[in-house]
């Protein structure tokens, strides 16, 4: 049986190691966290990725999960509503769209249930160094050695190491956005029920989100700031904290409390708000599915969703090679990596989702997976 390696167990990599399995591959995933990462806010699924959840067997699942937001309330920097909606929010669009939001850990375990005992997990380590032979890519793990695969799939996000190691540095192919943000929990001290709070604060040029999940026991509180690209260490959580606090020094209402907060908040995320642009997913027998080729940002909405379809169309088209990947993918992308941009002040137009959303057919590919 030919096998592939997989970094990376978050949406894109779990969705491919079910349909590589399903396609006839033995499949290892490799994860660099201890376990699965959870934290973050609620993430969409939208499009073409609902029938890719549908084929999953995942749908009533998913729908069991979603998000249950009644409106959202926008407010300045002190505090003050400058206006609410109980029609839209900020975070998913419209309230009676088919689209569907759900948290991202929910996503992730949800998918890891689906594959725990059809694939190879491997938790705690990562590939070092990897070397394309006639056949297949040697691969070194950082604690477990050498081993040879007839596919590697860089799945590992927008810092990907298999990008880096097969395509070279980061830099690259990285679009700065302007934004940075953080993502992290705490008890819900604001009662919120099912409502979103977003402030923007005019002086500081520093905004964010909060609302409330799991039956409002618990916040998941987004805090931003606009910066030109920064240096930094991806894994110094010390720092990223620390620049957040000096970033939104000054910033009002409940943000000071929110800061101490995100002192001891038990999960962390911190990134810059950036694109990944490449003019090849592929190169001999590695590829990139996700963000790890095509993130397109939190401020797309459309992250998840690539990384679902990306995943379902890889799996299709592996065989001998890539297949059509990249021919049937790239349009798919470019619409919904320019999202982001369409409307630097706010969130896209209703129209462009739509038309982005279902840019690709699932039909097609040379692999046991239907099409
Ligand atoms: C903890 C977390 C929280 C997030 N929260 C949000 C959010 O609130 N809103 C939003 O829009 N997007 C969020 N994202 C990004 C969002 O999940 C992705 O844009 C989207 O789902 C595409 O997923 P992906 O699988 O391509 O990448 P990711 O979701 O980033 O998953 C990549 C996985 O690869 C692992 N990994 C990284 N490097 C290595 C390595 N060298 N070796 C092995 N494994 C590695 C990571 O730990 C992670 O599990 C978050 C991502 C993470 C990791």
């Amino acid at each position: 049986m030919r096998n592939v390696l997989i970094s990376g167990a978050g949406v894109a990599g779990l969705t491919l190691a079910h349909w590589v399995r399903e396609a006839g591959f033995s499949v290892t995933v490799v994860e660099r966290s201890p376990g699965l990462r959870s934290g973050g806010q609620a993430v969409d699924i939208r499009g073409a990725a609902l029938e890719v959840m549908a084929r999953m067997g995942l749908g009533d699942r998913m729908r069991a999960a979603r998000t249950r937001m009644r409106g959202m309330s926008m407010l300045d920097g002190e505090g003050n509503e400058l206006f609410r909606s109980e029609e839209h929010v900020l975070s998913s669009g419209r309230l009676d769209s088919g689209d569907v939001e759900l948290l991202r850990e929910d996503l992730t375990a949800m998918l890891h249930e689906l594959t725990e005992d059809k694939v190879e997990f491997v938790f705690g380590d990562e590939i070092t160094a990897m070397d394309q032979v006639e056949h297949g890519v040697r691969v070194e793990f950082e604690h477990g050695g050498w081993r040879t695969f007839d596919f590697v799939i860089g799945a590992d996000g927008a810092h990907s190491t298999v990008r880096r190691l097969a395509f070279g540095p980061e830099r690259a192919y990285t679009k700065h956005l302007g934004q940075y943000l953080a993502i992290f929990p705490t008890g819900n001290f604001l009662a919120l029920d099912n409502w979103q709070m977003w402030f923007q604060d005019r002086e500081t040029h520093a905004g964010g989100a909060v609302y409330p999940v799991r039956d409002n026991t618990e916040l998941r509180v987004t805090l931003g700031f606009s910066a030109e690209e920064m240096d930094y260490d991806h894994r110094d959580v010390e720092w990223q904290k620390k620049t957040m606090a000096d970033r939104m020094a000054g910033t009002g209402w409940e943000v000071p409390r929110l800061l101490a907060a995100m002192a001891d908040a038990p999960t962390f995320y911190f990134d810059a708000m950036a694109q990944i642009h490449m003019d090849a997913w592929t190169t001999g027998r590695i590829a990139l599915v996700g963000d790890a080729g095509y993130c397109a940002s939190p401020l797309s909405g459309q992250g998840t969703s690539l990384a679902l379809v990306g995943a379902y169309v890889l799996a299709q088209e592996l065989g001998d090679d890539f297949g059509a990947y990249e021919q049937r993918m790239r349009p798919f992308v470019e619409l919904n990596q320019a999202l982001a941009t369409e409307n630097p002040a706010g969130p896209p137009a209703e129209e462009s989702i739509e038309r982005a959303k279902n840019a690709i057919s699932l039909a097609g590919g040379a692999s046991a997976v239907a099409g």
